[in-house]
């Protein structure tokens, strides 16, 4: 039987780097899957149904709440998003280690939800340079990156109720760091149960 895979919950504010941060992490490590969330908002052009998100209808959503099929859900500008708890599942059993991008609330709720969960919260510089970064990405307006750094500080004070904190300063150090907590957790007996086993049956086994 394979081991299980690592949940893992990377959040923080908007504009903290997560995005950013996952493409480095690709860069060091190919051991993990990213999650796709479903979503009711309409595909943007590019965007593929089952790699960017699962796009569903207002009722199929609602039907997956009901269910009880969403680890967490959230709506935002109207729309709702959550993560599917099915297909997680299927592939933490396959033994794939699994990285959830999520904004804060939804980070609350697996939080709450899931014993296994790993949770990261990535922590900005400071608060003036997280609005810097919003200021360059280029994507808000004024107004929405004076309501985005507001909520950061809110979200901020939150920081404490995570595993892990790390801070973007270096996109690479930060990365890197992300990398060593998975090499952690990889070691953690919950991911290790075959490994006593193997070695009782004298089949020898490797450090990693
Ligand atoms: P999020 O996914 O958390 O909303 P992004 O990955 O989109 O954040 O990053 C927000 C902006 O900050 C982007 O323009 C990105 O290029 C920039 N950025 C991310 N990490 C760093 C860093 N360590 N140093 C400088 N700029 C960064």
């Amino acid at each position: 039987m394979k081991n299980r895979g690592i949940l893992i919950v990377l959040s923080g504010p908007s504009g903290t780097g997560k995005d950013s941060i996952l493409r480095e992490l690709k860069n060091l490590r190919s051991d993990f899957e990213i999650s796709v969330s479903c979503t009711t908002r309409k595909p943007r052009v590019g965007e593929i149904d089952g790699k960017d998100y699962y796009f569903l209808t207002k009722d199929e959503f609602k039907q997956k709440v009901d269910a009880g099929d969403m680890l967490e859900w959230a709506t935002f500008c109207g729309n709702y998003y959550g993560t599917p708890k099915h297909e997680l599942e299927d592939r933490l059993d396959a033994g794939l280690n699994i990285i959830l991008e999520i904004e804060v609330n939804g980070a609350e709720q697996v939080i709450r939800n899931s014993s296994e969960a790993v949770s990261i919260f990535v922590l900005p510089p400071s608060v003036r340079v997280l609005k810097e970064r919003l200021k360059n990405r280029g994507l808000d307006s004024e107004e929405a990156i004076e309501m985005r750094t507001k909520e950061a500080e809110r979200e901020i004070a939150l920081a404490e109720n995570y595993d892990y904190v790390v801070v973007n300063d270096d996109l690479k150090e930060c990365a890197s760091d992300i990398s060593k907590i998975i090499d952690s957790e990889k070691l953690r007996i919950i991911h290790r149960k075959n490994i006593i086993k193997e070695v009782l049956k004298n089949e020898r086994v490797v450090s990693r």
